[in-house]
């Protein structure tokens, strides 16, 4: 009888535990769930949702040449995957399932309703681990709790690694063909927007081998100094694939030990660094488990929850519409809305100048990025804003706000990104670029002025914070 394997964010034939130990064991038949109207209902978008589903197409031709058939369903709802899945298990007659887990809080619940439905049925059903090194609940503080601080954790992280928990898993063998045919991956339906730029990420594994490979090759040692500047393509731009699992850590980590002499944590200073930002995503990953309150919309620091959010739907829309006067903020909006990606020390721009600027609540930018990114996840996602709104883990402290001024110049000198994305200031000086100045040449360029002046929003922004009680 075959096992049946549940393909989920693990769309890769190489390296997938689930994938791997099922082989081991025997036949093999793939299934995909599609999850449309929950995945819109979390707020997923066309590009996530369109690269999700060029993934599958491209991971069923790969999964072909190995004779392991995928089959596809359709739910509208998670509740509906046991059921789903018990009825494809006797379809098959399949005597096990293997999937690898997903951590927020409504695919932790569906899996362990599936696990249970498999149970009753007296069906062999496991759940592995292969997106991160550490179940969450392996790694703790020293009083048995999760950590909640990024710095002890990568350090943890780091002591507790053993080459068997990066080491890549077996790759299935070819199989004799079974009496199952694969099913044809539908096409997406058309959803509320098109995709943004899909020429620009080709999915599927091969896809995401080559990045990495290009990117370990030749960004990879200048990550540490190009890494936060936005018009350098000095990241490796691989997020969406990591999201995906088109591409696992530690196809990450075993790249960056071939290159490194076998080190995560010393030697080149670039590969470390980049090291640690797999280590950020791992910390997420274990925090939405630890504190599931994040995944119901809660602020991690619950104190916070009382804080006086403005509503400015004016405001809101001109963040949205890259239309607020300040161009870093403007550029970076744009990017986001026209490649479905945005550079990492934008998002933090942008989200610091929608949360402390306009005092706008972190939900609704977390929703508006949700939407838009390619690579949206709702652990980084999440993770990301409530740092930004200083109500999350390692939280910016509420006193230190971005000047986006400043960091344009620090990080965009020559205004090139600013640019890119604004055409209409091309005729600036790259001095101006910065802050445009008031007047005919403003006109001209069809640019707003400022919504709102840096230290003016500053200082309500620290009122705001001030005024709240903390429950440290
Ligand atoms: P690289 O710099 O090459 O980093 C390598 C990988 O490490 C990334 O691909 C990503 O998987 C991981 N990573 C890097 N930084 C972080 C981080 N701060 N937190 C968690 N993982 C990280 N990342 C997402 O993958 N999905 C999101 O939805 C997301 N939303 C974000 C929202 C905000 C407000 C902020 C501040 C950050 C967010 N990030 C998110 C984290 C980060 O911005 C992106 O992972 C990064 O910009 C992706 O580009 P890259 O692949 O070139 O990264």
């Amino acid at each position: 009888a075959p096992r049946l394997v549940w393909l989920r964010s693990d769309l890769r034939l190489h390296d997938n535990t689930a994938l791997s130990e099922a082989a081991r064991q025997g036949p093999v038949v793939a299934v995909f769930l599609r999850c449309l109207p929950q995945w819109q209902a979390h707020g997923h978008g066309a590009n996530k949702l369109d690269f999700l589903n060029r993934g599958v197409t491209a991971l069923a031709e790969d999964l072909a040449g190995y004779n392991i058939p995928l089959l596809h369903r359709e739910i509208d709802h998670f509740d509906a995957a046991p059921a789903t899945l018990l009825a494809l298990a006797e379809e098959v007659g399949a005597c096990a399932l293997h999937f690898n887990r997903e951590y927020p809080l409504d695919e932790w619940r569906r899996d362990e309703a599936v696990i249970a439905a498999f149970d009753r049925q007296g069906l062999t059903v496991k759940a592995h681990t292969d997106a991160i090194a550490f179940a969450p609940g392996e790694l703790l503080t020293g009083q048995g709790d999760y950590y909640s601080v990024f710095t002890p954790f990568a350090k943890a992280w780091h002591r507790a690694l053993t080459s068997e928990r990066l080491a890549l898993r077996d790759t299935p063998a070819v199989q004799a063909p079974l009496e199952i045919s694969s099913e044809p991956v539908p096409e997406l339906p058309a959803l509320e927007d098109t995709p943004a730029a899909p020429e620009r990420w080709p999915a599927g594994e091969q896809a995401a081998a080559d990045r990495l490979e290009r990117f370990l090759r030749f960004r990879g040692r200048h990550y540490k100094e190009q890494r936060d500047l936005p018009a350098v393509a000095g990241t490796s731009e691989l997020s969406p694939y990591l999201a995906l699992g088109m591409l696992s850590f530690r196809q990450c980590c075993q790249a960056v030990l071939a290159e490194n002499d076998g080190h995560l944590n010393e030697g080149d200073a670039g590969l470390t660094a980049w090291v640690n930002e797999l280590v950020w995503r791992e910390f997420y990953q274990h925090i939405v488990i630890g504190f599931p309150r994040v995944c119901r919309h809660r602020a991690f620091q619950q104190h916070t929850e009382a804080l006086a959010w403005r509503d400015d739907e004016a405001a809101f829309t001109a963040w949205c519409e890259g239309r607020t006067g300040y161009p870093i903020v403007d550029a970076a909006m744009r990017q986001l809305v026209e490649t479905g990606w945005m550079h990492n020390r934008l998002r933090m721009v942008t989200a610091m100048f929608l949360t402390k600027h306009l005092l706008i609540d972190w939900r609704r930018g977390e929703a508006f990025f949700l939407r838009h990114l390619i690579d949206g996840e709702f652990a980084a996602n999440n993770g990301g804003w409530q740092w930004a709104a200083s109500t999350g883990t390692d939280a910016a402290p509420y006193f230190r706000i971005f000047n986006p001024t400043t960091q344009s110049q620090r990080f965009d000198p020559e205004g090139t990104f600013i640019k890119t994305y604004l055409p209409s200031l091309a005729t600036l000086s790259a001095k101006q670029r910065h802050a445009p100045p008031a007047g005919d040449l403003l006109d001209q360029a069809d640019y707003p002025a400022p919504i709102v002046d840096h230290k003016a929003a500053r200082a309500r922004a620290l009122d705001a914070f001030k005024a709240l009680k903390s429950d440290a």
